[in-house]
């Protein structure tokens, strides 16, 4: 036999490790100091209450004859994607049924996805970028090429006419960066992406995170998007999914090329590979939707806001340029003095017992940024600016 011998094009990906272990390291030599972590991407409030409920229902359920259930659709279940459908209504998209493909998450369809795709398809990815979009690109050998996001143009890169890519990925608002695309700049990607045959993969993990209506919610808000674009969605921050494991993915049924369909493709790779969502997370998944749901999601969400919203007010009143903290949990600063991502990181821990995510491990263009997240309790959050701004202030 031969493995896949791209795996080892693929860069082993030491950030979170890294961080875990310089701050274990710091805490094991000054167990007196409190750490404050402010670098996790994972949310950390408990599922809605309207989600529990459903849960638990659904375990029962489960319980009885009548109303068990074995496998499910492939594609999820209609109660769901009926749910996801009417929730694009209401910001103006208009989706089939049968367009609305439900997973176990945002990251398992982004990799899957690429099935579908020719191994010869060149691939532009932002830098910085979610890791996911290169390593599962050079896990099967496509060549990757990046779109520059830097302070110049606030961390969103726009189409280069002269580059040819086929896969292009946009995730928006970002993850590290927090930066979003208004809808008048993703619908020259839209132009640029329809008059060159490329597909756009629009990574849409945070739109939950949107207040401000210049930002597109979805991709299909903008004109032509869905002879174009594949979107990808998740639960996750929408509604502290991360360990329930839910999302969906939209691939319209007018994306076509050499006479394939995406839609029927990605229909067939599911049906082959995929055994669908468990009812019971679909259930809980469903309650998302319904009123009580959503007024319980807000609230969490604004809990994340206000965070969020914390750190960039210190970020202002520092003078310190960055983008994210707002349509975004993430804040994506400029390290102060110069200062290179990871040594930041080690002036933060050292001082004043800070952790964040050094820029540099999210790609070449990261280096010099740190990113701070929004999710943690709105007390560590609160002392963690204290302690930045006190000692950035000194
Ligand atoms: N896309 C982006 C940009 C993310 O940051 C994440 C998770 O952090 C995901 C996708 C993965 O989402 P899921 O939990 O649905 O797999």
């Amino acid at each position: 036999m031969k493995l896949n011998k791209n795996f080892k094009n693929i860069e082993e990906n030491y950030l979170f490790a890294e961080v875990a272990k310089r701050a274990a390291a710091y805490s094991s030599a000054h167990p007196e100091k409190r750490v404050l972590k402010l670098g996790i991407g994972d949310v950390t409030l408990p599922l809605a209450p309207a989600v529990i409920s459903a849960l638990h229902s659904a375990v029962d359920d489960m319980s009885k004859q009548e109303s068990f259930k074995g496998y499910g659709p492939y594609e999820g279940y209609d109660f769901l994607r009926e749910s996801i459908r009417a929730y694009y209504m209401s910001h103006g998209v208009n989706l089939s049924l049968d367009e609305i493909f439900v997973s176990d998450g945002a990251k398992s369809d982004l990799g899957n996805i690429l099935d579908i795709f020719s191994v010869d398809n060149t691939v532009l990815v932002p830098d910085p970028v979610y890791p996911v979009y290169v390593d599962t690109n050079a896990m099967a050998g496509r060549k990757v090429i990046y779109a520059a996001a830097n302070e110049g143009n606030g961390f969103l890169p726009m189409p280069d006419k002269s580059i040819k890519a086929d896969v292009i990925y946009i995730c928006s608002p970002n993850n590290p960066t927090g930066a979003a695309y208004t809808k008048a700049q993703l619908k020259e990607w839209v132009d640029y992406a329809n008059a060159t045959g490329a597909v756009i993969l629009y990574d849409a993990a945070y739109e939950c995170f949107i207040t401000d209506e210049s930002l597109a919610r979805s991709v299909y808000q903008i004109e032509g998007a869905e002879n174009c674009a594949i979107e990808f969605c998740s639960f996750s921050k929408t509604a502290g999914f991360t360990g329930t494991r839910c999302g969906y993915t939209v691939v319209p049924k007018s994306i076509k090329a050499d006479g394939l369909s995406a839609n029927a493709m990605w229909f067939r790779r599911q049906a082959t590979k995929f055994n669908g969502v468990p009812y019971i997370v679909q259930k809980g998944a469903a309650a998302v939707f319904t009123a009580q749901g959503r007024k319980e999601i807000n609230e969490n969400l604004n809990y994340y806001r206000r965070n969020a919203k914390l750190i960039a007010e210190c970020m202002d009143r520092l003078g310190i340029w960055y983008t994210g903290g707002k349509n975004s949990p993430y804040i994506w600063l400029k390290c102060p003095d110069g200062l290179k991502s990871w040594d930041f990181f080690d002036t933060l821990l050292e001082n004043i017992q800070v952790v964040g995510t050094p820029g540099a491990g999210f790609g070449k263009n990261g280096e010099g940024f740190f990113r701070l997240t929004a999710f943690g309790s709105e007390q560590v959050t609160k002392e963690a600016v204290e302690r930045f701004e006190k000692f950035l202030s000194e």
